[in-house]
């Protein structure tokens, strides 16, 4: 980041809310300088709500920005649908490049196998942000690039330092590359992916992604006397309203 960030009070003073500041409305964004001077980035994105706001920051530094949608761990197949469908929109809104990358699915159970009843930020996520940045380093390494980094890391459900750390050994296997390890979070950044993407009217998922994922929040909602995640059905901004589509599975 190149520029301190003076953004204007008078927002925040009318409303009384500090973090108005930090609004999509009246935040300044600063420019920001990658860490190795890289043009270009090849961000890995989960998800269009996550990836939304380190999107945004990015076009306003002029960093040419290529989306890589590599998440082979999202079940089920019309989940991991709907969820690149939504990024695919964002990206051609703000004119980015988008990379589809394969949902070789068995190649994820493999990987993870073992692993199956590890608690979130365990062992079997590192695993799986393992296998999605070593390929995301091999697509850079192949493409020119020689910065990476992911969108996974601005959601407070994540390990930031487990995210960081399983990007730069990804990224240690190709010389030259580089895994940035910026912290999407601060400066309001979690506040405003979520404006953004009730802006935009995202589909907004209930689990991390994982088949496991699906099974442990469910197995956490009953505990607590909650109805089980119903797929496909929530909207930021939106009530939630079940769609008409709501049996197909693939
Ligand atoms: S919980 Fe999320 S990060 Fe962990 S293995 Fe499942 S999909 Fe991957």
């Amino acid at each position: 980041m190149n520029t301190p960030n003076p953004a204007p009070d008078s927002a925040a003073k009318q409303s009384g809310n500090p973090m108005d500041r930090f609004s999509v409305e009246n935040y300044q964004r600063p420019v920001l300088d990658t860490p190795n001077g890289a043009e270009k980035v090849l961000m890995h994105s989960c998800c269009a709500p996550c990836a939304s706001e380190v999107m945004d920051a990015l076009a306003a530094s002029g960093i040419k920005t290529t989306i890589y949608f590599y998440n082979p761990n999202i079940h089920p197949r019309d989940e991991y649908n709907i969820r690149k469908e939504e990024n695919i929109r964002y990206a051609q809104k703000l004119g980015m490049d988008f990379v589809d990358g394969d949902y070789d699915a068995k190649n994820w159970f493999d990987r993870v196998e073992g692993l199956e009843n590890e608690p979130e930020r365990g062992s079997r996520c590192t695993a799986c942000f393992d296998m999605r940045f070593e390929r995301t380093a091999a697509y850079a390494a192949a493409h020119g690039f020689n910065l990476i980094s992911s969108t996974l890391g601005i959601s407070r459900w994540k390990d930031m330092d487990q995210i960081n750390g399983c990007g730069q050994r990804s990224a240690a296997r190709f010389p030259g590359m580089q895994y940035w390890t910026f912290n999407w979070r601060k400066q309001g950044g979690s506040q405003r992916m979520i404006e953004i993407s009730k802006n935009e009217e995202f589909y907004q998922q209930e689990y991390c992604g994982c088949v496991f994922s699906l099974r442990d929040t469910n197995d956490w909602r009953v505990s607590k006397g909650r109805e089980k995640i119903q797929r496909k059905v929530k909207f930021y901004g939106r009530e939630a309203v079940l769609s008409e589509d709501d049996d197909t599975e693939e």
